[in-house]
């Protein structure tokens, strides 16, 4: 039997939760005083409630609803902290999801598809302005990662097993005839939806050239990730497979615009790993979509609305996961020349030990020069 019974007052200013909050809390079942006075139905709480006041003040703090509260206060100690993890989890989710939707509206709220307040420069024809860079790095003995940076087109592979280095290069090759403008004449009426289809047929002939040279290997460990940008002339298309990433630096913030095809990250959205986990797990690199024997292969697609002043980086994961976003984001923002920012980003990775081929690809699109 405890002999100190404390206030609500007492409690309240000890837990740091309002009066009102605690009646509710009691309500709510999620925190019970210890003894509510027969004859009066004054509260009362004991001391060693304090700690689980606390703990409820945080988890409320974090944006948690009641119902889950409890559930966390409830719960044995190591599922009460998977429980904390998993709403986290979701909670990032949900943000990402809200991220693309506030992003989408702003692209549609924009008057008359200009930039900044009404009245500034009109939007004029833009075009691509680009730089890509490849290096072994210091460990690697060889390069298999393939960038290329043309007038319209930009991809980086990622090359793996005996045959990496010619795979990474096939994928990229592949993409070549993309280059000529008749890449987008065929639908003429629509080349935006012109240019997405050819990226795709692309990407067709891309794993087809994959397969003939993985034959070749006789352990079946040949393959590549291909991750490409498509200028149509009013529009990006992107295709993409596997861990190579493409983002957006748009109004100073990085955001990355495709999903990673590994096996952590599906555990990640499954709530069974943090991504510090996931970025720590020595299965990190295996793929679940890639050009290579028995993988699924399957490109993400979509057009992507653009805006002057938008830069795009292709990089291989021997950037993305030896150079931290905020580092990257700071380059490509302060840096203007897309040359010297590609640069900058592979000194980078060298300056961390370059375990791995590091390539990018920057793109700017800017308005074109008048005539
Ligand atoms: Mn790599």
């Amino acid at each position: 039997m405890e002999s100190e019974w404390v206030t609500i007052g007492a409690f309240a200013r000890a837990s740091g939760l309002s009066q009102k909050a605690l009646r509710l809390y009691d309500r709510l079942g999620v925190l019970v005083p210890a003894r509510v006075d027969p004859v009066n139905g004054y509260r009362h709480y004991a001391p060693r409630q304090v700690e689980r006041a606390r703990l409820v003040a945080r988890l409320r703090q974090l944006g948690m609803s009641l119902a889950d509260v409890r559930r966390v206060c409830e719960a044995p100690g190591a599922e009460a902290a998977r429980e904390v993890r998993d709403f986290w989890v979701r909670a990032e989710a949900e943000s990402a999801a809200r991220r693309d939707l506030a992003a989408l509206l702003l692209d549609h709220l924009t008057p008359g598809g200009r930039i900044g307040p009404v009245g500034g420069p009109p939007r004029g024809p833009l075009g691509m302005r680009c730089a890509a860079l490849s290096e072994t790095g210091r460990v690697r003995e060889s390069n298999q990662d393939a960038v290329y940076a043309g007038s319209r087109l930009l991809a980086v592979a990622d090359g793996f097993g005996a045959g990496g280095a010619p795979a990474g290069a096939a994928a990229v090759e592949a993409l070549m005839g993309l280059e000529s403008a008749k890449a987008l004449g065929d639908a003429a009426d629509d080349p935006d939806r012109g240019g997405l289809d050819a990226l795709r047929d692309s990407f067709a002939l891309a794993r087809r050239a994959v397969d003939e040279i993985a034959r070749g290997d006789g352990t079946g460990g040949t393959g590549t990730t291909l991750t490409a940008l498509l200028w149509t002339g009013s529009r990006l298309a992107l295709a993409h497979v596997g861990d190579s990433r493409a983002y957006l630096l748009r109004d100073g913030g990085l955001f990355q615009i495709t999903e990673d095809h590994t096996w952590v990250r599906l555990m990640v959205d499954a709530g069974r790993l943090t991504p510090p986990e996931a970025a720590a797990h020595p299965q990190r690199a295996a793929l679940v979509r890639a050009f290579a024997r028995d993988t699924e292969s399957t490109p993400d697609t979509r057009l992507r609305e653009v805006r002057p002043g938008d830069r795009y980086l292709l990089c291989s994961d021997g950037l993305s996961s030896v150079v931290a976003a905020e580092r990257i984001r700071h380059v490509l923002a302060t840096v203007t020349e897309p040359g010297r920012a590609v640069g900058r980003l592979v000194e980078l990775a060298d300056g961390l030990g370059a375990p791995d081929n590091v390539s990018c690809a920057v793109a700017d699109l800017t308005p074109l020069q008048a005539a």
